[in-house]
């Protein structure tokens, strides 16, 4: 007979490796399945938003994250083509905003999951999930009482469960690659260029991370757009995702929801979308756990989609011109350049994002 787990997660990402880690330490039985093959690649900019700290304060694994290779920012830069339009210096931060390779910051948590009692199985493509709490996968079946789908933003969970929204046209795509460059700065660069943007920053040693989010119609070309800037730049090993922002989704249907990317996909711009996983595994699990007989399902997903719309409202709406920008890579580079003369909303703007 097929083992019975409390919670199957779906997606070792920040928010499954966070929802798993959490509910672990709750006691409950956790499966935590990921079709990668572990430590994995991902497309990011690599940044941590500061407010990530308390959460670590909160689950004590400050000084566990304080052991990886990662570098504090030391200033975030708005740039258009070559002229910086603006720079915020993060002096003043009370918590540093991190920089840091998803690779290994992902393969960090999971362990950190594991220590608190997850079974994770990598290289376990999630094929079909079913209201009864059975998992399909790639190497056999899962029985789960709750399933949580954790499984990105082209979420396999989210589509079998009907709680996907419609694909929204989207006519960007993202793109990412790891390279050595010398005398980099600690700042955070975000540049505006015709075809979209692109952000750059240290994340540990002569080690950086370049990531582009481009006009589909471009898209073939981020090399020649990072020789246009890096003349002496080497071929890079492009990775890209789509899309890059879509609807949300429905966040739930009896025992099977959803967190992170799969709930809500983020713009990539605000560097927000790791913390808004955690965030959001958070918040799901404590509604799970209140949970003690059948009927008090409908009600807890109830609670969950008020707090993930509270936290939506705080998060992502203080940029939502910033967002509606952005959407348009042409729209962007011509209107971005009057941030110049409105430092103080924009600057505000900033605070609001980075939590200060
Ligand atoms: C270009 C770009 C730059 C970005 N930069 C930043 C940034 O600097 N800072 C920031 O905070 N956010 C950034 N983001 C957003 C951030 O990457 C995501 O919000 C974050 O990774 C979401 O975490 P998650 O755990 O929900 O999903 P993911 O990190 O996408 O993890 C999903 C996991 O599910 C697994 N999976 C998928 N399908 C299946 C399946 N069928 N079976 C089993 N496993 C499956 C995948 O292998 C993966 O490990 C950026 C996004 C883009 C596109």
């Amino acid at each position: 007979m097929t083992e019975k787990y409390d919670v199957i997660v779906v997606g070792a990402g920040p928010a499954g490796s966070m929802a798993s880690l959490i509910l672990a330490r709750a006691g409950k039985k956790v499966l935590l399945l990921d079709k990668a093959s572990f430590p994995r690649h991902k497309v990011c900019g690599d940044c941590l938003n500061p407010r990530i700290w308390a959460l670590w304060k909160k689950y004590g694994l400050v000084d566990s994250f304080k052991t990886l290779p990662q570098t504090a920012l030391e200033g975030l830069r708005i740039e258009h083509d070559q002229e910086t339009l603006l720079r915020r210096n993060f002096e003043s931060l009370k918590e540093s905003y991190i920089s840091i390779d998803r690779e290994i910051f992902d393969a960090w948590l999971v362990q950190e999951a594991i220590k608190s009692g997850v079974v994770f199985i990598h290289e376990t493509r999630v094929q079909t999930v079913h209201f009864s709490g059975k998992v399909e996968t790639s190497v056999g079946d899962f029985q789960g009482d709750w399933i949580l789908g954790a499984d990105g933003r082209n979420s396999v969970v989210s589509r079998n469960a009907g709680l996907m929204a419609p694909l929204q046209n989207c006519r960007r795509v993202g793109w990412q690659a790891h390279l050595e460059l010398e005398n980099l700065d600690s700042d955070l660069h975000l540049r505006f260029f015709s075809e979209g943007y692109s952000g750059l920053s240290r994340i540990h040693d002569q080690k950086a991370n370049l990531w582009m989010v481009l006009d589909s119609k471009v898209s073939g070309i981020p090399q020649k757009i990072a020789n246009r800037y890096f003349p002496h730049l080497p071929a890079l090993v492009w990775h890209s995702i789509t899309p890059v922002n879509r609807r949300p989704s429905a966040l739930g249907k009896g025992k099977i929801w959803l967190i992170g990317d799969a709930a809500r996909v983020v713009e990539p711009f605000t560097g927000e979308g790791v913390y808004f996983a955690l965030l959001s595994a958070e918040l799901a699990v404590k509604s799970i756990l209140n949970v003690k007989r059948a009927e008090e399902v409908a009600g807890a997903l109830l609670n969950y989609q008020r707090d993930h719309e509270l936290l939506c409202h705080s998060q992502i709406r203080p940029g939502f011109i910033l967002r509606w920008l952005l959407r348009s890579p042409e729209r962007a580079y011509r209107w971005i350049p009057l941030i110049r003369y409105f430092p103080g909303p924009v600057s505000r703007i900033i605070n609001r994002l980075i939590g200060i």
